[in-house]
């Protein structure tokens, strides 16, 4: 190949790296969750998109995470939206939070917030608090782990009704306020995220409180899709690379555990800044205390890995940022290359 050509591929080749390195919001190639959904199992990967820009695409379940240092920077009191109950939200949450209290108590149908915010370590003392009633392995069917709850999004509210004392009970679904949000809610912005039926998608048993704010157009998009929240973001917006899971020899990977019975799911009622204290939380176990779920399998095949580690900065890397800098050292790489060649062949142009 001629000196001028090569130099000249060498060159668009450097372009092409430096542009990718410049635009960090370009997903590697593939690296899309498109197609189906992982089957549900535990792991600790880092969501992305995460950025607090990106809330209403950002997906967290329990394979995929955000941070410990995640913390919404426009948390307000829920109260601001004239809803009774307390906790926080992202700010972005209001106008339509108060939009759909309001129309829900129109209604005859009020509603409050049992349970909204959590930052990453109150959902740390939920979850411990669990694993010391249960057992790490059955905490984990019906608890998220900390990073992993939509909670810490700040975009997350575990309904009640108003006047109403906890709805963790499987009934609540049932209820005028219930049903209400069952059919309204995706109106205002808020999506079911663990609906009945679904949870082999989900991950989770159902939780008729449980709401996910992603805003008005993204849940009519979800809602005319027929998809769960987490089947519809893993198709369209989430970008994080999930490897499969091999199988260690002699041992067969099992779909995740679930709670036996639909609704008899619980979630704690800590809200931030309280103690959980498991022997006075509200919900029902799905299991007895030691009983470990028997799909988890005496094999440990599909063990769930440690509690997550936001010790090395590394971790946090989001991976288009990753991909931007891989293209950058190999952009420096050719033009060492091609710095070394001019040097012996002694050529100019
Ligand atoms: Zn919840």
């Amino acid at each position: 190949m001629p000196s001028r050509v090569r130099r000249g591929a060498l060159a668009a080749a450097l372009a092409l790296v430096t542009l990718a390195a410049l635009q960090p919001g370009i997903a590697p190639a593939g690296a899309r969750g498109m197609g189906p959904l992982p089957p549900c199992r535990y792991d600790d990967i880092m969501t992305t998109p995460r950025g607090y820009d990106d809330w209403s695409t950002t997906l967290v379940d329990t394979i995929l995470r955000v941070p410990r240092s995640y913390i919404p920077p426009d948390l307000v009191s829920v109260s601001k939206a004239g809803i009774a109950g307390r906790g926080k939200v992202r700010a972005i949450v209001i106008d339509d939070l108060r939009a759909m209290a309001e129309a829900a108590a129109a209604a005859g149908n009020a509603i409050g917030v049992q349970s909204a915010y959590r930052s990453y370590e109150s959902q740390q003392a939920v979850f411990d608090g669990w694993v010391a009633n249960n057992g790490y392995a059955s905490a984990l069917t019906f608890s998220a782990r900390p990073g992993h709850s939509e909670h810490q999004l700040g975009l997350a509210i575990d309904f009640r009704s108003d006047p109403g004392g906890s709805p963790f009970t499987g009934s609540w679904g049932s209820t005028p306020a219930g049903s209400w949000m069952k059919k309204h809610a995706w109106e205002y912005g808020f999506i079911r995220s663990y609906p009945p039926n679904d949870q082999r998608v989900t991950c989770y048993a159902n939780e008729a409180w449980h709401y996910r704010y992603v805003g008005r157009d993204l849940a009519a998009a979800i809602r005319a899709s027929g998809l769960t929240l987490r089947q519809y973001l893993w198709a369209n917006f989430t970008t994080t690379v999930v490897p499969a899971v091999t199988p260690r020899p002699g041992h067969t990977v099992k779909p995740t555990a679930l709670p036996a019975s639909p609704e008899a799911s619980p979630e704690p009622s800590a809200t931030e800044g309280t103690t959980f204290a498991p022997e006075t939380a509200e919900p029902t176990r799905p299991s007895s205390p030691g009983a470990a779920p028997s799909a988890l399998g005496p094999s440990g095949a599909t063990a769930p890995n440690p509690p997550p580690i936001d010790a090395s900065p590394v971790a946090d890397l989001d991976p288009a940022v990753a991909a931007g800098l891989g293209a950058a050292l190999i952009g420096v790489l050719l033009v060492m290359v091609l710095v070394l060649r001019r040097g012996r062949s002694g050529a100019g142009l």
